[in-house]
C-alpha cells in the first residue's frame, strides 16, 4: 500500500464518503488505505464523555487531551517511517499544495478530527500534532477537511491519474495559478479560442500560458505573488517556474 490514511473522527460513517467514487475510490483499497477509530471509543468514564467544558468559561465544549492522547497512542506507528499526526484546526496554518506533495510522496496520514471548540491546547505538544487548515472560514467538524487533504493527496500518488502528465505544473506549484483551459467547439456564445491555442506553434503557447498564469495570479490571488516574492520570467521553455 502506498499510502495509508488513519482518522480520528467522533463519526466514522461519514467516510470514505466522496473519496469513495471517482480517482480516489478506484485507488481505495488498492493504492491508498483509509480506516478510521471513533473517538468516543477511548472515553473512560460510563457516559463515554469525550469532551468538557472550557476552562475560564464561555460557550461551547472542549475535546478533552485525555481521550484524544489515548486515541492518537493507539494508531501511532511503532516502525519506521512514522506517518506525519496532522490535526485539523481553523487555527493552523493553511494547507498548501506544496505540503500536499509533501505527504503524498509520505507513508500516509494519521488525521485528528476536531467538533465543538476544538481540542485542548495541550494535546498538541503531547503528541507532536502539526495543526492544519484547510482555509480562513469555520467548518462544523474536521471530517470534510479531512477528505479535502486526503483527497488533494491522493490523486497525486503514482498511478492514481490517468495521464502521467496531468499532475505536472498545477495551480500553486510554480507559486501561480494555472493558466486557462479551453476545448472544442472553437465559437461559443461568441466567444472564440484565442488564436493562439489553435496555431500549433508550441513556444508560442508556452508563452501566452506563461503570461496568462501571472495575469490571472496578479488578479486574482495577489497574495500568492507576495508570498512567492514576485513573479520571475518564464525558463525557455516556457514551462511555468517561479522558484
Ligand atoms: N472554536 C474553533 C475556532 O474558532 O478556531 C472552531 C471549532 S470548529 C466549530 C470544530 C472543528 O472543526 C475544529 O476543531 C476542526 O477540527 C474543524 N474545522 C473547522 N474549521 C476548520 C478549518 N478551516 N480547517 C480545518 N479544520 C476545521
Amino acid at each position: 500500500m502506498t499510502f495509508v490514511a488513519t482518522v480520528l473522527t467522533l463519526y466514522p460513517e461519514m467516510f470514505p464518503g466522496p473519496l469513495r467514487t471517482s480517482l480516489a475510490g478506484r485507488a481505495l483499497g488498492q493504492l491508498w488505505s483509509l480506516d478510521t477509530r471513533n473517538i468516543r471509543d477511548f472515553a473512560t468514564d460510563r457516559h463515554r464523555s469525550v469532551d468538557d467544558t472550557p476552562a475560564g468559561g464561555g460557550a461551547g465544549m472542549v475535546l478533552k487531551a485525555d481521550v484524544l492522547a489515548a486515541a492518537l497512542d493507539s494508531v501511532s506507528d511503532a516502525d519506521e517511517p512514522r506517518r506525519p499526526m496532522l490535526a485539523m484546526t481553523p487555527r493552523g496554518a493553511p494547507l498548501t499544495q506544496a505540503r500536499v506533495r509533501d505527504l503524498a510522496a509520505g507513508p500516509g496520514a494519521i488525521i485528528l478530527c476536531g467538533r465543538f471548540e476544538g481540542f485542548d491546547e495541550r494535546i498538541f505538544e503531547a503528541r507532536a500534532l502539526e495543526p492544519v487548515s484547510i482555509g480562513d472560514y469555520v467548518l462544523s467538524g474536521g471530517e470534510l477537511g479531512a477528505m479535502v487533504l486526503l483527497d488533494a493527496c491522493v490523486r497525486l500518488l503514482p498511478g492514481v491519474m490517468g495521464a502521467a502528465s496531468s499532475g505536472e505544473e498545477e495551480s500553486f506549484d510554480a507559486g501561480l495559478l494555472e493558466y486557462p483551459h479551453y476545448t472544442r467547439p472553437v465559437t461559443w456564445e461568441g466567444r472564440t479560442i484565442p488564436e493562439v491555442l489553435r496555431s500549433g506553434d508550441h513556444a508560442r503557447i508556452a508563452a501566452w500560458r506563461h503570461e496568462a498564469s501571472i495575469r490571472d495570479t496578479r488578479l486574482r490571488r495577489p497574495d500568492l505573488t507576495l508570498r512567492h516574492g514576485g513573479v520571475k520570467q518564464a525558463p525557455p521553455s516556457g514551462a511555468q517556474r517561479d522558484e
